[in-house]
C-alpha cells in the first residue's frame, strides 16, 4: 500500500503484512475503489477530496463518488452497485434522511458487503445503538472526528471489512454455482460434463464470455489430451496438449499440469484441479479485461472446491464403472449395453445387429460338474466371443448365461457366430464342446429404443430355445405381435379363470370289445368373451408357462371329481374320471395331497380317478416321480401314458414308471387309414400288451378305426365316433340313451 503517511500509520502496515495485500505475480491492479460521499454540506466533499487525494489502498486507488441528497444517492447507487464505503451525513433534506438510505442500500439494494460509516454535525443526532445493529453499519464518527487519519483509519478498515464480505459473499456464490453444478454434473456422471461445467463456471466468476479448454491425461494414452472445449476452442476436444495451435495456451496448461498450481496472468486464469502434480485437471480460460486480484482469490477458493467435486466424481465414475461392468467377466453389463445399444441407434445406423448367444443347458452342466467350472465356462466363451467376433463389436455379458453382441449385420450374423463355437472351447485345461442357441435382429428400426430392441431380441431367442435349440432364430415383427398376443391373451384368461368363465367337458372312454362305459375324460373349455371357443392347445400351454396351470388344474380336478360324484348318485357314473395333469402340477409340492383332497372333498374312492401325465414327466429328476406316482398307486388312483409316441423318445421310463395305461395319440389312430398307416399303432399296442400294460386308443372317427384297433387287441377307445367332449348337460343326456350294443359302433 502507499500513502504518503504509510510510515505513521501501524494498523496501514498491519495491512500490508498479514499479506491481503499481496499480488499474485502477473495481476495488474487496475480498478479502484468506489467510495461514496454522500452530505449536504459541500465542504465536507471538498475535505474528504482533499484528504484522500492519490491515496491507495489494498493495491487500488480510491474513487470517490459524490452525492448531496439522499435522493442523489439513491440514483447514483441505481447505476453504480461496487460501491465499497459509503461515508454518509445522516441530517440532510430530513433529519433521517440518511438512515432512509441505508434501510434502501440494505433492503431494496441488497447491498450488504458495502459497508457504512455514518457522520453527523451534531452528537446529539447519533442513531441507537440498535439501528447501528440492525443496519449492519460500520461506524459512527460525528464529523470534527474526521480528520485525514481517522478518516483514512475508518476507511482502511471499511475496506478490508468490505473485501472479506465480497469475497465470502463471492465464495458463497460460487458454492452455489459448485452444488448446482455438481448436482447436474452428477446427473450426466460424467468427468467430461464437469469439465465443460468448469469453463462455464470460471467465466461466470470473471464475468467473461466462456472461452476455454480443459484438459486432463486420457485414460489410453497417458498424455494429456483436451477434455472439454468452449468457445473459440470449441472443436479441439480430443488433441494432444502438445498439439494445440496456441503455443500459449499449451504452455500454460502444462505449466498448471506440471507444477500442480494454479497459473493466473493478465488475460487468463489456468485453474489446476487435483492433489498432485502430474495427475489433475487444468482448466484454461481466457479474459478480455486483466484479471483482479479478487477474482484471483475467488478462483483458488472455487479451485479448491472444484478440486474436490472432481474426487467425488472420479469416485462416481469409478461406482459407475462398478455398477456397469460384470464383475468377473469385465464385460459391460446387461445395462450398459442397453446405453450401448442406444448410443448406436442414435448414430442412426440401420445396418446394425444385435444378437444374443445362450449356453444350452448351463443349469444342468453347472449342477453336474460345478460352479467353478460354470464360471470357466463362460470365460471361454467370452474369450472365445471376443477373439471371433472383432474389435468392432460390442460384447456384453446380459444375463447368467447369455452374451449381446452389437455391430455390423455382417459381422454380427448369427450363422457366422455359430460357428465361433465349432471348436470346443478349453475349460478347465479339457475341450468343452459347447452347445448354444441365438435370438437375432436387425436394429433396422429407428423407432424402437435399445431396450425393446433387446427384448426383441430375448423374443428371437425364446423361439429359437423352444424349436430350434443348437440354432438360431431371426425376430420378425410378427414375433413381436405373437409375444404381445400371449401376454394378452394370458390377462383374459386369467380374468376367465378369477370370472368362473371356464368349464370342462367329458369325453366318454369305452371297452372296444363290449362297448361298455368305462371312463370319461375331463377337457377343459374356455370359451372368451367374442362367444369364441379358445382351444386348450393354445391356452394350457401358456398356462404351464406362467405358473397358472397349477390353479388352474386344481380347479379341474376339483370341478371333475364334483361331477364324478353327481353321477355316481344318479347312477349314471362309470369306473373312473380321467384328468389330464400337467409336469408344472407335478413339480409343486403338496400334489399328492391336493389329489386327496380332492378325492375326500367329493367323497369319492380313489381308483374313481386317473390322471393322464404326458411322456415329458419322466424327464424330471430320477427318483421323485417314482416316489410321486408310487405314492399315487398306493393310494389307488390309476395313472396313463398320454399322447404315447409323440413325445421323449426314450422308453426305458415304460419300465421303471408305476403306470396302469398307456394312450395311442390320435396322430397313429388317424395316419391308419393310409397305407402302412397302422404300423405304428400296432406297435403301441404290442408294446402295452407285452409291458402288461392297458391300451387305450384316442381320435377314433369311424367305425373301421375301432374295427382295426380292436383287431390288434387295444382295450379302449375314445373318439368322434363316439361322441365329442360334452357338456354336463349334454353329457347327462348322452349318458341316460347311449347305445349299449357293440355293433352300434362296429358297423358303418
Ligand atoms: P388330450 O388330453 O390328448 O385330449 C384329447 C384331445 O383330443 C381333446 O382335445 C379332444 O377334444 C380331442 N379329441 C377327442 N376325440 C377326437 C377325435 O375323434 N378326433 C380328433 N381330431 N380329436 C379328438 P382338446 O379338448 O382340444 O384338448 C387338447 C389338449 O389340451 C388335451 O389333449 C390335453 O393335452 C390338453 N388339456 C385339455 N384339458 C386339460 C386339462 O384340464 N389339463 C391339462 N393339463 N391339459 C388339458
Ligand atoms: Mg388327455
Ligand atoms: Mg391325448
Amino acid at each position: 500500500m502507499t500513502t504518503p503517511h504509510a510510515h505513521e500509520d501501524d494498523f496501514i502496515r498491519f495491512a500490508e503484512d498479514d499479506g491481503q495485500g499481496a499480488l499474485p505475480s502477473g495481476v495488474s491492479p487496475l480498478r479502484a475503489w468506489n467510495i461514496l460521499v454522500v452530505d449536504d454540506d459541500e465542504d465536507v466533499h471538498q475535505t474528504t477530496r482533499f484528504s484522500l487525494e492519490g491515496v491507495q489502498l489494498f493495491g487500488r486507488p480510491l474513487a470517490l463518488l459524490h452525492a448531496t441528497s439522499a435522493a442523489q444517492a439513491r440514483d447514483l447507487l441505481h447505476t453504480t452497485r461496487d460501491v465499497a464505503v459509503v461515508l454518509l451525513d445522516v441530517v440532510m433534506e430530513t433529519p433521517d434522511a440518511g438512515l432512509g438510505l441505508v434501510d434502501h442500500i440494505r433492503n431494496t439494494l441488497q447491498m450488504m458487503a458495502t459497508r457504512i460509516v455514518l457522520r453527523t454535525g451534531q452528537p446529539g443526532y447519533a442513531p441507537e445503538h440498535e439501528t447501528l445493529l440492525r443496519y449492519d453499519i460500520n461506524d459512527y464518527k460525528t464529523k470534527s472526528e474526521l480528520t485525514h487519519h481517522k478518516l483514512l483509519t475508518a476507511i482502511t478498515t471499511a475496506l478490508r471489512a468490505y473485501q472479506q464480505l465480497c469475497l465470502i459473499e463471492a465464495s458463497r456464490r460460487g458454492l452455489e454455482q459448485i452444488v448446482a453444478a455438481s448436482g447436474e454434473l452428477l446427473r450426466a456422471a460424467g468427468i467430461q460434463r464437469f469439465a465443460s461445467g468448469v469453463i462455464t463456471q470460471i467465466a461466470g466468476i470473471l464475468g467473461t464470455r466462456p472461452e476455454g479448454i480443459v484438459c486432463a491425461r486420457g485414460q489410453a494414452t497417458g498424455g494429456y489430451r483436451v477434455l472439454a472445449a468452449a468457445g473459440q476452442y470449441a472443436g479441439l476436444v480430443g488433441l494432444p496438449v502438445e498439439r494445440l495451435q496456441d503455443q500459449h495456451v499449451a504452455a500454460l496448461l502444462e505449466q498448471a499440469l506440471q507444477s500442480g498450481q494454479s497459473v493466473f496472468t493478465d488475460h487468463a486464469s489456468v485453474l489446476f484441479l487435483g492433489e498432485r502434480q502430474g495427475d489433475g485437471m487444468a482448466a484454461f480460460v481466457q479474459s478480455d479485461a486483466r484479471i483482479q486480484a479478487m477474482d484471483v482469490q475467488l478462483l483458488r477458493v472455487f479451485c479448491t472446491n472444484l478440486t474436490a467435486c472432481r474426487n467425488q466424481l472420479l469416485t462416481l465414475e469409478r461406482l459407475h464403472h462398478v455398477a456397469y461392468e460384470d464383475p468377473m467377466l469385465k464385460l459391460p453389463n446387461r445395462t450398459r449395453f442397453i446405453e450401448l445399444l442406444a448410443q448406436s441407434l442414435a448414430h442412426g445406423d440401420t445396418n446394425q445387429a444385435l444378437v444374443l448367444v445362450d449356453v444350452d443347458d448351463f443349469a444342468g452342466i453347472n449342477d453336474l460338474m460345478g460352479h467353478d467350472y460354470g464360471d470357466e465356462l463362460l470365460r471361454a466363451m467370452a474369450k472365445r466371443l471376443a477373439e471371433s467376433a472383432g474389435s468392432e463389436v460390442v460384447l456384453a455379458r446380459v444375463s447368467g448365461n447369455a452374451f449381446g453382441l452389437l455391430g455390423p449385420s455382417d459381422i454380427v450374423d448369427p450363422e457366422r457366430i455359430l460357428s465361433f463355437f465349432v471348436t470346443p472351447l478349453q475349460v478347465a485345461g479339457k475341450p468343452h464342446r459347447v452347445s448354444v442357441t441365438l435370438g437375432a435382429c436387425l436394429l433396422n428400426d429407428p423407432g424402437i429404443d435399445g431396450v425393446n430392441w433387446l427384448k426383441n431380441a430375448s423374443i428371437a431367442l425364446k423361439q429359437a430355445k423352444r424349436d430350434r435349440r443348437g440354432r438360431f432364430v431371426r425376430f420378425t415383427p410378427e414375433m413381436a405381435q405373437h409375444a404381445r398376443n400371449r401376454t394378452q391373451m394370458l390377462s383374459e384368461l386369467h380374468a376367465a379363470f378369477d370370472h368362473n368363465h371356464l368349464y370342462l367337458a367329458y369325453q366318454p372312454q369305452l371297452d372296444l370289445r363290449t362297448g361298455e362305459l368305462i371312463g370319461l375324460e375331463a377337457l377343459m373349455r374356455w370359451r372368451g368373451h367374442d362367444g369364441r371357443m379358445v382351444p386348450p392347445d393354445r391356452f394350457i400351454p401358456l398356462a404351464e408357462q406362467s405358473g397358472l396351470i397349477v390353479g388352474l388344474g386344481d380347479w379341474g380336478l376339483k370341478t371333475a371329481c364334483l361331477t364324478m360324484r353327481e353321477l355316481v348318485q344318479q347312477g349314471l357314473a362309470p369306473r373312473r374320471m380321467a384328468v389330464n395333469v400337467s409336469v408344472v402340477q407335478f413339480q409343486t409340492p403338496g400334489f399328492v395331497e391336493r389329489i386327496q383332497h380332492a378325492l375326500d372333498t367329493a367323497g369319492l374312492r380313489p381308483d374313481q380317478l386317473e390322471l393322464e401325465i404326458t411322456e415329458s414327466v419322466s424327464l424330471l429328476g430320477h427318483g421323485v416321480i417314482e416316489t410321486l406316482l408310487e405314492r399315487l398307486r398306493a393310494m389307488g388312483v390309476s395313472i396313463s401314458i398320454d399322447d404315447f409316441g409323440t413325445g421323449y423318445s426314450s422308453l426305458s421310463y415304460l419300465e421303471r414308471l408305476p403306470l396302469d395305461r398307456i394312450k395311442i395319440d390320435k396322430a397313429f389312430v388317424t395316419r391308419m387309414s393310409a397305407e402302412g398307416g397302422p404300423r405304428i399303432a400296432e406297435l403301441i399296442a404290442q408294446l402295452g400288451q407285452k409291458l402288461g400294460l392297458q391300451v387305450l386308443a384316442e381320435g377314433i372317427e369311424d367305425a373301421h378305426a375301432w374295427r382295426s384297433l380292436a383287431a390288434m387287441g387295444v382295450h379302449e377307445g375314445q373318439g368322434y365316433h363316439i361322441a365329442r367332449p360334452l357338456d354336463v348337460p349334454e353329457l347327462l343326456e348322452w349318458l341316460r340313451q347311449r347305445p349299449t350294443d357293440p355293433r352300434h359302433y362296429t358297423q358303418e
